[in-house]
């Protein structure tokens, strides 16, 4: 039985602040899903202090355990801030910093053996969807960004259409099911029903109060990662609900 997750990616928002933000989140975090919210690396230590039954994970970390790297951050210093959790791949990442498979493949083995479940990021671009890219797109992401020792406790994969980010525009819940369908087949047929059974899948892109319940309803959907709607409890508490 896969324990639903609602996460939230603060990005490159907040303050120490914006921390009030996990005290309101408390009685939605009470329920049955897993509450994960992911602030700016310079926030982890504060929130893993006042974060009671909320995870916090961070937004990426560097594929080195050390070393000459300025500006960042290892996946053993976020655990040792307290993080449980870190983004990997993130389209965001992708574009900005040109992160390649092979580099989120490195950066997930880092997070594995600091101790931290990796939520690896997956998604086509508009242009991609268009030329009926999708699935070869998805498949190819997802092939070279999962090292082999994948398990359902150390990897999250999360479905996030590029054009669905920030956007407010949503994928049917037709062609959801058909990512998450094949997302779980592509799993299976390389890591076993067992394992693959055990991964949790979430969808990404423009989910909020008003298409939470329906898109969580979609088969193989086991929660969501959420940007915008996450920075505000008051957004992100019906969203986590509609898990509950
Ligand atoms: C994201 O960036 O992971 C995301 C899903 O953003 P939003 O919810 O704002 O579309």
């Amino acid at each position: 039985m896969r324990r639903k997750l609602a996460a939230g990616n603060w990005k490159m928002n907040g303050t120490a602040a914006t921390l009030s933000e996990l005290d309101a989140l408390q009685d939605a975090a009470t329920g049955a899903a897993e509450v994960l919210i992911c602030p700016p690396a310079t926030l982890i230590a504060q929130a893993v202090a006042r974060a009671g039954r909320i995870a916090i994970g961070a937004q990426d970390c560097h594929s080195d355990a050390s070393g000459a790297h300025t500006g960042d951050v290892s996946a053993d210093m976020l655990k040792d801030a307290g993080a449980t959790c870190v983004i990997l791949g993130h389209s965001e990442r992708r574009a900005d910093h040109g992160e390649t498979n092979a580099q989120v493949a490195d950066k997930t083995r880092a997070a594995w053996g600091a101790g931290l479940t990796a939520i690896v990021c997956v998604g086509e671009t508009l242009a991609e969807r268009e030329a009926g890219q999708t699935i070869d797109l998805v498949r190819t992401q997802l092939a070279g960004s999962l090292p082999d020792a994948v398990s359902g406790a150390n990897t999250v994969i999360a479905y996030e259409p590029v054009w669905a980010i920030g956007t407010g525009k949503v994928p049917t819940t037709d062609q959801i099911a058909e990512v998450h369908g094949f997302l779980r087949e592509a799993l299976t047929a390389r890591f076993g029903k067992d394992t693959a059974g055990a991964i949790r899948l979430l969808y990404g892109g423009s989910v909020k109060a008003s298409n939470a319940a329906e898109i969580f309803a979609v088969a193989d959907v086991d929660g969501a990662l959420v940007g915008g709607a996450s920075l505000t409890a008051a957004d992100f508490a019906p969203i986590v609900n509609a898990l509950n």
